[in-house]
């Protein structure tokens, strides 16, 4: 008997057998291969044919290369079409001329088998997922934890299952939680993403998310939780750095603020003085200066003023952009407003030859919903823009209109120098004041930007066309308020009332600075003179002032606020606190416009509160509104 022979046809006939070379290419493949794997098989790699669903091949050829055997579970479409299930092997061989070649048998298993196979991945996954895994029972105890579980808690299997209690590896604070949650999660079945602090071996802690399902036995009874934890020590410190990094820009914010608060209460003392005594000179008759004395004012005047325009303006975009700017909206006549701003505009746009129209609105023009005040800002600022960039004789008009998708929209549109299309980008930055900074038209660039923000923080929108050489229309749109006739609020132009200071009999008032910088005094004792029907008493200090004001009963006081030892918030409640003093209304003059002086003045019962530089004109007319009020 040819035992070679008959060992050679018993391998080809009833083996899955096959040759592949050094690359994995099917040499050959015996003939119950083809039965059982399916088709032609020489030709094919050995991946292919072996990596049907389910087949590990990740590992076949490290393993072969490193010279061993690799052994796994295959899953192929069997002949009938259904799945066949194999269990492979391929290990190395050298042939007769010493070429490598690679030897792969195969067994069909049955899926009971093949399922081993499975199981052992999945137990392999259960053990090194990279969750932390565990169970409990019913009382708490830890019954079983993978591998991950260890890792993280720093633990060894044998001090942990059926030995520790949950309660061992949580923080007394947590425990607290899982106290309370435990009970109530066996009875729900399960419970999703709570938060707990694990505490290692070490006694080092970790936050992690919790999230569990119970097992329940066939008569609805707890028989014990399957838990996952993620770590969340990544996440949570991520949002520690961003809580400092955010407190970190709040703190910083705040110190900007301030610092511009006291910047611009710094400039604008001196300014006061300059601006004060500029304009006094030029009204002093006694005697009257040369028109080339004049002239020389006029620039000192036009100066101080384009310097309060810039300290003013960065103050507010400053306040806008650290979301300190109070919006109060209200729904607001748009064709009122125009009519306000246009009056407002009038001398300017005469002053520079410019014609100034404003267009009749369409009927029933529906109201919108702004802050009355910074629409005006907005439109005061497209107006002036209109103006200073438009030529001699040029158009300036103002067009209300609804669009298309119902917004309320004001266009003002200018026959002026227009803007290149490749700039218009910049109009809305700050300080950017595209090429006119070298120009004579005075201007700080900083306008559109606060105008942007400010539109935008009222749900408006902006936007420009414009032809250079031509004009340009700057837009503002905001979504139209519809109201009922009934509610419609009368927003009737709100024009200052200005009155006579004189009064009827030639009585004198008597008035009160209290004010410790001296060229402050110096210059409302100066404009009150020239208000012949005041009297003024001055006083350094708010104590000195308050005996005055007991003394002598003035008509009205002006206080300022920065004042040494007591301020000027202490001094009006000493005021409003005493019944000699409460009803004498009190004007406070600060050097400070932050808005929440303004807003802790109202509460705190002054009359009037006007920022230095001190405006001639408002300041008389706080006056004259006093007086008004005295002889009625
Ligand atoms: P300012 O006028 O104080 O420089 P703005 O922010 O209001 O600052 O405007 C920024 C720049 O945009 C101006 O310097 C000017 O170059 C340009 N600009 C604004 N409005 C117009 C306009 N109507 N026509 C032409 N250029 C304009």
């Amino acid at each position: 008997m040819d035992v070679d022979a008959l060992l050679a046809r018993v391998l080809r006939q009833s083996a899955v057998l096959l040759v592949a070379d050094a690359r994995g290419v099917v040499l050959y493949a015996s003939e119950r291969s083809s039965e059982v794997m399916g088709g032609a098989l020489v030709g094919q790699s050995l991946e292919a044919l072996f990596a049907g669903e389910g087949g590990m091949m990740d590992e076949l050829w490290p393993t072969l290369r490193a010279g061993g055997t690799w052994t796994g579970a295959i899953a192929r479409k069997g002949p009938s079409g259904g799945p066949s299930w194999l269990r492979g092997t391929v290990f190395p061989v050298r042939d007769e001329a010493g070429e490598l070649r690679f030897v792969a048998t195969a067994t069909p298993v049955s899926r009971a088998a093949h399922l081993e196979g499975d199981l052992r991945d999945a137990a392999s996954l259960y053990e090194h997922a990279p969750y932390a895994l565990h169970s409990l029972d019913e009382s708490g105890r830890i019954t079983r934890v993978n591998t991950t579980w260890l890792l993280w808690m720093g633990y060894v299997r044998d001090e942990v299952e059926g030995v520790l209690s949950f309660e061992d590896v949580l923080t007394s604070e947590s425990y607290a939680v899982f106290l309370e949650a435990f009970p109530v999660f066996k009875e729900r079945g399960s419970v999703r993403d709570i938060e707990f602090t694990f505490r290692r071996k070490d006694g080092s802690t970790f936050p992690g998310l919790l999230s569990s399902t119970a097992i329940k036995d066939a008569s609805g009874r707890f028989v014990r939780s399957r838990a996952v934890i993620l770590d969340l020590s990544a996440r949570k410190r991520a949002e520690d750095e961003l809580a400092e990094a955010k407190r970190a820009a709040d703190a910083a914010n705040k110190a900007k603020s301030e610092f511009l608060s006291s910047m611009s209460h710094e400039l604008r003392t001196p300014l006061n003085a300059i601006l004060g005594f500029a304009q006094l000179l030029g009204r002093d008759k006694s005697p009257q200066l040369t028109a080339r004395q004049l002239g020389y004012l006029k620039h000192v005047l036009r100066g101080g003023e384009h310097l309060l325009q810039l300290i003013d303006e960065v103050l507010d975009l400053a306040r806008i952009e650290s979301g300190r700017v109070p919006i109060s909206v209200e729904p607001v006549d748009v064709e009122a407003v125009l009519r306000e701003v246009s009056v407002t505009l009038g001398p300017m746009a005469q002053s520079r030859g410019v014609t100034l129209a404003l267009m009749p609105p369409p009927p029933d023009l529906p109201q919108i919903r702004v802050d009355r005040t910074r629409f005006s800002q907005v439109l005061l600022n497209f107006g002036s823009n209109a103006i200073k960039y438009n030529r001699a004789a040029g158009h300036v008009s103002f067009i209300a209109s609804v669009t298309a998708s119902g917004e309320v929209r004001v266009t003002v549109s200018d026959t002026g120098i227009g803007i290149p299309a490749d700039r218009q980008a910049e109009l809305f930055q700050p300080f950017h004041r595209l090429g006119q900074e070298t120009g004579s038209i005075e201007g700080t660039g900083i306008g559109l930007a606060i105008v942007k923000r400010l539109v935008e923080l009222m749900g408006g929108r902006v936007g420009v066309h414009s032809t250079p050489g031509k004009g340009s229309e700057f837009w503002v749109e905001f979504p139209a308020f519809e109201i009922t006739p009934e509610e419609r609020v009368s927003s009737a132009p709100r024009t200052p009332a200005h009155r006579d200071l004189a009064s009827p009999e030639g009585r004198r008032y008597k008035a009160l600075y209290i004010e410790d910088n001296p060229a402050n005094l110096a210059l409302m004792q100066e404009l009150l003179a020239t208000l012949e029907s005041f009297e003024l008493l001055t006083a350094p200090t708010a104590e000195i002032g308050i005996e005055l004001a007991r003394a002598h009963r003035p008509d009205i006081v002006v206080l300022d606020i920065n004042l040494p030892g007591m301020n000027g918030f202490e001094a009006i409640e000493h005021l409003k606190s005493s019944p000699e003093t409460r009803a004498i209304p009190v004007v406070a003059l600060s050097a400070s416009a932050m808005e929440r002086d303004l807003r802790r003045a109202e509460q705190a019962g002054f009359s009037r509160y006007l920022t230095k530089p001190v405006k001639i004109e408002e300041l008389e007319g706080a006056l004259s509104d006093l007086v008004a009020k005295l002889q009625a």
